[in-house]
């Protein structure tokens, strides 16, 4: 399958050209201006081609929970998340559908997807959005979300500490499925990656941090974790190991260029250098570290390091949302109030490079995605130049990235296939995901988590907030 897209404006160093792309075997195979056309002709005049956005950390089924959980730091967010977190595979399916439509109507054409697991339909939880990402076309990273603790380990002790319950599945069982799932599911060429994503230091024990190096190693896949979310983790790293969550992460191998780490809000210097001395990637989520108080993540300290830095939506409970150009734009601008020095903001350019080849390089995939450059698969977007959001026309990036774009994406392909045209999803029907959706859910205001009620107080105590009403 072959096909020419002419006179789209592409960026280049000196501003914009007029270029055709052609495209071959899945992949770029031409770029310059006057091309031969080969196969299908599209119409890419007034149109902005750029390569496709990773959402570099997600959790696809907080779909069915987004717009709900009150204003609460992450402790407590997850104590009511996982309180009400879905129980059905056909949930998960129809809420990775969801998620892979506002990934790619915002620019997207990479997912990773930290997934949450339904006890006992482990397999099947995968298997569920495994088959919406292959039916939709996006490109799948799933890291089935593991640990080895149950949530209240993920509170530091301080003074009084807390009774944990054992964990529903045992470490050895838990990477057992964890290789079940990779022979099953990992299947790069149809789409389909999986990695190993032990959900943090929070949760997870050394044990089973070793075991996701392990298969990692023996199986050439990526690791992804969530590292220092919250000042909470940072307190809970000393506990329990007497030096940062990140020379602790350093000195087991799990840091590489094969890591990609969610929020890294809470490292300090020593920890940056070593975050770059191991090219492992953050992955920065300011919506969600805004919408849970977690903090400012330092990321002009990273880029200054030399840290790669891709974006993330987080997952839509956090969010409350799966746009990826909104997440892109706080996560650019958010850091011009943390440096007076305006030389080190974050220019729209940038921003474009962290979005695509920052997401490639956290998955080890530069070769592969991330930029418009012939060899490389075919996943692009082509933005629409004359929707209203986008005019008058000033500079297209820079607009994009820091306006409010409203129906900008016009078409997206992955791996050579079109996915989206003249914005619509075209693979799966979006009017039947709408239905799905509202005939499975209700509105509500009102609902009690018992976990929340359970650990208030000691997370209260620990964080020194005040216990009175
Ligand atoms: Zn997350």
């Amino acid at each position: 399958m072959s096909f020419t897209i002419q006179n789209a404006l592409i960026p280049v160093d000196s501003g914009y050209e007029t270029a055709d792309v052609q495209v071959a075997d899945n992949c770029i195979s031409a770029i310059a201006s006057n091309l031969t056309p080969v196969g299908t002709i599209i119409d890419g005049k007034n149109k902005l081609l750029l390569p496709g956005f990773v959402n570099a950390h997600t959790h696809s089924s907080e779909m069915w929970q987004r717009g709900i959980i009150p204003p609460l730091p992450l402790e407590l967010w997850l104590a009511e998340l996982y309180d009400f977190t879905p129980l059905d595979p056909e949930q998960v399916y129809l809420s990775a559908l969801g998620t892979a439509v506002e990934t790619l109507l915002s620019g997207g054409t990479s997912v990773v997807d930290h997934l949450v697991l339904i006890p006992g339909q482990e397999l099947e939880t995968i298997a569920a959005a495994v088959r919406a990402y292959q039916e939709i076309g996006i490109r799948a990273f799933i890291g089935p979300l593991i640990q080895d603790k149950s949530l209240t380990a993920g509170m530091p002790a301080g003074d009084g500490g807390i009774e944990h319950a054992a964990y529903i599945r045992s470490t050895k069982a838990t990477l057992e499925l964890m290789e079940a799932a990779i022979k099953q599911f990992h299947n790069p060429e149809k789409g389909v990656n999986i990695l190993l994503a032990p959900t943090g230091i929070q949760l997870c024990s050394d044990a089973l941090f070793e075991g996701c190096i392990d298969l990692g190693d023996r199986y050439n896949l990526c690791l992804h974790a969530h590292l220092l979310e919250t000042n909470a983790q940072k307190q809970l790293a000393q506990e329990k190991y007497g030096c940062s969550a990140v020379k602790y992460l350093q000195q087991i191998g799990f840091l590489s260029p094969r890591t990609s780490l969610a929020h890294c809000v809470w490292l300090d210097d020593d920890d940056i250098a070593i975050m770059a001395e191991t090219q492992s990637t953050v992955v920065h989520n300011p919506l969600s570290n805004l919408r849970l108080g977690s903090g400012i993540a330092p990321i002009l300290k990273y880029l200054q390091a030399g840290v790669n830095v891709s974006f993330g939506c987080d997952g839509a409970a956090s969010n409350d949302s799966q746009d990826l150009l909104e997440a892109i734009k706080m996560g650019s601008i958010l850091h011009n109030i943390t440096d007076l020095d305006y030389r080190h903001w974050i220019t729209p350019r940038e921003s474009v490079e962290m979005a695509s080849l920052g997401g490639a390089k956290g998955l080890n995939a530069a070769n592969e995605m991330g930029s418009l450059t012939v060899g490389k698969k075919a996943d692009f977007v082509l933005y629409d130049l004359t929707s209203l959001s986008l005019l008058p026309r000033t500079d297209p990036i820079g607009l994009l990235i820091l306006g409010r774009p409203t129906n900008a994406v016009d078409s997206v392909w992955v791996n050579g296939k079109q996915i989206v045209a003249e914005g619509k999803v075209k693979t799966i029907d979006v009017d039947d995901l709408r239905r799905e959706l509202f005939d499975r859910s209700e509105w509500t205001s009102q609902r009690q988590s018992p976990m929340v009620g359970k650990i208030e107080a000691h997370y209260r105590q620990v964080m020194k907030l005040s216990l009175g009403g």
